[in-house]
């Protein structure tokens, strides 16, 4: 509804009907990720169309798009992308002149706004960041996900269901500023997301408490601010930088910290390849569970978000000794 008017959209509907062609009036809203995309489904109002930008299997760290892919970002009326700190591959795109006015950048609502609950979990993260690194990786430790705008800070900000409440609340008020919007309908949704997401927070840490003891590894930090959220122990990451095959040095101190842990169980995920951590594993008791940070199998729905958090957790119940597969 953001180009033309209710008049010329009735037109084009009367045409539709002779012709059964379709009418492209819908809002139109471009998602980079899967998930950004279900937060987008639970607040939007109908009449809203929605589209991943990265498929299904790729990861947005190493992913380039294709030339073709530039039709998506100009048909839509509104780009949600995490940041400059997470898909490289967009920064000159979305922050130019051509796609610069219709992106929003939601790490930068979770990072620089004035909430003072958003200041202290940024503060508590840093703080308590080290501890989930193995020692002695100080080195290497500063991150790897980009320089841009939020260069030092996790990036996976979807993951922790109090971001993902902020990146919401960024969303309404971004299809609020749309022609036609409904905003009171926008503000409707967005009560309801907020409740059930503070309902699956609270099952979720129910069902979490068991898991307290068992050390937990992450493939790579996009685990972390989940962990946090749930203070759940994640004793070591095996790449720092999803894009490269970690260092010797640093798997074999991943190795120690697997030794010396308590049911270790390692969470792997489906977007990166599996070889080489099998290999560090090997001779080793390591429960395996994959989960997926860009909740490919979710159905993109109002209440997809709320599934991709069950299904987070359920991931993490798989390492219970008595879930386990081998
Ligand atoms: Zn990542």
């Amino acid at each position: 509804m953001r180009i033309i008017n209710t008049a010329l959209s009735l037109t084009l509907g009367a045409s539709a009907l002779l012709y059964g062609s379709t009418v492209v009036a819908d809002t139109r809203v471009l998602a980079s990720i899967k998930p950004l995309e279900l937060l987008v489904r639970a607040i939007a109002t109908e009449g809203t169309q929605t589209t991943t930008l990265v498929p299904p299997g790729a990861s947005p760290h190493n992913y380039s798009m294709a030339p073709s892919k530039r039709r998506a970002l100009e048909n839509s009326d509104v780009i949600f992308w995490v940041g400059p700190g997470m898909e490289t591959f967009l920064t000159r795109l979305l922050t130019g002149s051509e796609f610069g006015e219709r992106s929003v950048a939601l790490m930068g609502e979770t990072t620089n706004t004035g909430a003072s609950e958003n200041v202290s979990m940024i503060q508590d993260h840093e703080d308590t960041h080290h501890a989930h690194e193995p020692q002695g990786q100080d080195h290497e430790h500063e991150h790897d996900h980009g320089d841009g705008e939020g260069a030092g800070q996790d990036p996976h900000v979807w993951v922790d269901p109090h971001m993902a409440l902020t990146m919401a609340e960024a969303i309404r008020d971004a299809l609020a500023r749309l022609d036609g919007a409904d905003k009171p309908a926008l503000d409707r949704n967005l009560r309801a997301f907020e409740s059930s997401i503070a309902a699956k927070e609270m099952e979720i840490r129910k069902q979490l408490e068991p898991v307290q003891d068992i050390s937990l590894f992450a493939y790579h930090s996009a685990f972390i601010r989940f962990a946090e959220h749930y203070n759940l122990k994640v004793e070591g990451v095996l790449t720092l930088n999803p894009e490269r095959s970690p260092g010797a040095r640093h798997i074999a101190e991943v190795q120690a910290s697997l030794r010396s842990a308590n049911h270790p169980c390692l969470l792997t995920e489906p977007q990166f390849n599996r070889q080489w951590w099998r290999s560090i594993t090997q001779g080793l008791d390591v429960t395996f569970s994959t989960w997926d940070p860009l909740a490919t199998g979710i159905e993109a729905s109002a209440d997809g978000y709320a599934a991709f958090q069950q299904s987070i957790a359920d991931a993490v119940l798989k390492c219970l000794p008595e879930n386990a597969q081998h």
